[in-house]
């Protein structure tokens, strides 16, 4: 019987903000985090390796919301995660706090809330 693994199709970026933030951040416009460890949920059905190095790249043009934060020189992206479990499940599996309603889900339909959570 021929077994194959699952494609992983979603990451999570381990952030850390180093002092209290704020932050425009595209359209949600102007938005304060506080200091702490946050964890974002993102997918990448194609192109991963590529979309984890963008994300760990500091210069790039600002697209999601999430590149306000990782261009930022007070936002450390301290790990990487990869997972098979689709995007807003992993999300909705992380215990912590929605501090940006609307953050990095704007294509959401399962009411996360947003896919960018600050952690314990
Ligand atoms: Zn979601």
């Amino acid at each position: 019987m021929e077994h194959r693994r699952l494609p992983e199709i979603t990451y999570q970026l381990h952030l850390r903000i180093t002092r209290p933030l704020t932050v425009v951040v595209g359209r949600l416009g102007e938005v304060d985090l506080p200091a702490g460890e946050y964890l974002y949920t993102g997918s990448a059905k194609k192109h991963m390796d590529a979309r984890i190095a963008r994300h760990l790249r500091r210069d790039k043009l600002l697209r999601w919301h999430i590149d306000y934060l990782t261009s930022h020189p007070d936002v450390e992206v301290v790990g990487v995660k990869r997972s098979v479990i689709p995007e807003c499940a992993l999300n909705q599996a992380v215990a912590g706090e929605v501090v940006v309603p609307g953050f990095g889900s704007s294509d959401c339909r399962h009411h996360c809330g947003a896919h960018l959570k600050r952690i314990g």
